[in-house]
């Protein structure tokens, strides 16, 4: 599948949640939604399309989609993100509201995923439980949310050494 500045441009063979038009946002790990880790509601470390900095090249086939005189340019953390048009498993974009704007959405990296889903889906606070959350980035920040049962918050920022 190609994207260009988060607008699917064209899917490739096989890709059936996908098709051109589609807005969506490049994710570094992606879900291939049929390991035991894209089942279960307490994970994200897809078996397949999980974090790699090591993996330079597509899974389907093994090789880079991109070259420069002959030589290939390899992929980087399976969203080559760094570049205006790019090629990624369909598992490593989420597919976004069309009205959203496209020059005002982005994804925090991986902040809101672990701030958010450790809250949500790990932590999992009763009502009525004392939450601290330390630092105020974009993980800390991510961690709110109306959603959660919890009544009180505690926030620190680290200690500055
Ligand atoms: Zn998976």
């Amino acid at each position: 599948m190609a994207i260009c500045g988060r607008i699917v441009e064209s899917v490739g063979e096989g890709v059936t949640d996908l098709v051109p038009g589609d807005h969506v946002l490049p994710v570094f790990t992606g879900e291939c939604k049929e390991c035991a880790h894209c089942k279960s509601e307490e994970s994200n470390m897809c078996e397949l399309l999980r974090i790699n900095p090591d993996r330079k090249v597509m899974i389907s086939d093994g090789q880079a989609r991109f070259s420069v005189d002959g030589q290939p340019i390899y992929h980087f953390l399976g969203t080559s993100t760094f570049s205006e048009y790019t090629v990624v498993h369909s598992g490593c974009v989420a597919k976004i509201n069309p009205q959203a704007p496209l020059d005002k959405v982005c994804i925090l990296s991986c902040g809101f995923c672990t701030g958010f889903g450790a809250t949500v889906n790990v932590a999992k606070p009763k009502k009525g439980s004392t939450v601290a959350i330390f630092g105020l980035g974009a993980v800390g920040l991510s961690a709110f949310t109306e959603n959660l049962n919890f009544d009180t918050i505690l926030l620190r920022e680290p200690p500055v050494e």
